[in-house]
């Protein structure tokens, strides 16, 4: 491929945080394993059944693999299922593209400097929701924070940061920044000083909800900005801020505002267009009248689960390009070796 030398594919034209990388490991001591054994196949027949092999993408995106797939961060991984080492083992990576405005340009061309030849390249479009995306997202996040060194939160503000408004260079911003604090002198945007970045209450607010969703099931509560936070705690001091009142929440039963935030802040993805926002709000406060009839039935069971139709969800298209590259010249030279 001497038109195109670079491996690693270039994501740098989309916007923050609109992009998932997921990066899975292929025996092909396994997979030739399973082919031959288990499905009877001849080792040549094999060989070529596996070249046309491309593992759904549930298998590329999953933090929990079955054989012959697995995940590693070793410099020289070796398969976990039968030994074998680098010689054996392909690379599929995976990249997921959240369909919105902001990347369909980037997107597109993209795919045009892909080679389309032989299928080194597979392209997958699937459906999904903005609650789906929202909660990926922060799962990456968890992923990629380390919650034992306590420089996460401020990490999690700019992560959230950047994908609410991702025309801030946000980089830049954050270089010398070692603590982020709410300033009620700001209704929007940020004021940084020194090494302390001021947020509006409304945006400060968020991130201490993103900080709370992001350690909640490392620790007993969650850990925010504000210190640890039960989300009785959290609801409080949102309602505080006003973030609530701003939003357009009525209800007052906890399980009840915490869907209606969570609705709100997955919903709300082109943070940056106005216009769009301002239909969002409409919708939400027609909707928080509907369920605060119904919630005043339900209050006494606190912890049963919002109805799954009053959840408002925006379809959201999810793009998947999987780099077969590596996979097929693995594929190839394994079987050069064994013919
Ligand atoms: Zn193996």
């Amino acid at each position: 491929m001497a038109t195109n030398p670079k491996r690693e594919l270039d994501l740098s034209d989309f916007p923050s945080g609109t992009v998932t990388e997921y990066t899975t490991l292929v025996c092909l001591a396994c997979i030739f394993d399973i082919f031959t054994k288990q499905l009877g196949l001849a080792p040549r027949t094999a060989f070529s059944e596996i070249k046309r092999h491309t593992p759904t993408i549930e298998e590329l995106t999953s933090r929990a693999t079955m054989r012959p797939y697995f995940d590693s961060d070793e410099k020289h991984p070796h398969c976990p299922h039968c030994g074998s080492g680098k010689r054996w083992l392909a690379r599929f990576d995976t990249c997921c593209i959240e369909g919105r405005k902001t990347t369909d340009a980037p997107r597109r061309a993209l795919i045009k400097k892909l080679p389309q030849a032989g299928d080194q390249f597979l392209f997958v479009d699937k459906k999904s929701d903005s609650r789906a995306v929202f909660f990926e997202w922060l799962d990456t996040l968890r992923v990629n924070l380390d919650l034992n060194d306590e420089t996460w939160l401020v990490a999690a503000t700019r992560n959230y940061l950047e994908r609410r408004d991702p025309k801030t260079n946000w980089e830049e911003v954050f270089t010398a920044v070692r603590a982020v604090r709410r300033s009620s002198r700001i209704a929007e945007g940020w004021e940084r000083d020194g090494a302390r970045l001021f947020l509006p209450p409304k945006i400060y607010g968020e991130a201490l909800l993103i900080q709370y969703l992001v350690s909640r099931s490392h620790a007993h509560g969650g850990l925010t900005l504000e210190g640890r936070l039960t989300l009785l705690e959290l609801i409080r001091r949102l309602r505080y801020f006003g973030y609530l009142d701003q939003i357009g929440v009525v209800e007052r039963e906890p399980g009840e505002v915490f869907e209606k935030i969570i609705e709100h802040l997955a919903a709300t993805q082109d943070w940056s267009a106005t216009a769009s926002r301002s239909n969002r709000t409409e919708v939400a406060k027609k909707t928080s009248k509907k369920s605060s009839k119904k919630s005043s039935k339900t209050r006494k069971s606190k912890k049963t689960p919002p109805e799954p139709e009053a959840v408002i969800t925006e379809a959201v298209k999810l793009h998947y390009i999987v780099d077969r590259r590596d996979f097929l010249e693995k594929v190839k030279s394994v079987y050069a070796s064994y013919a």
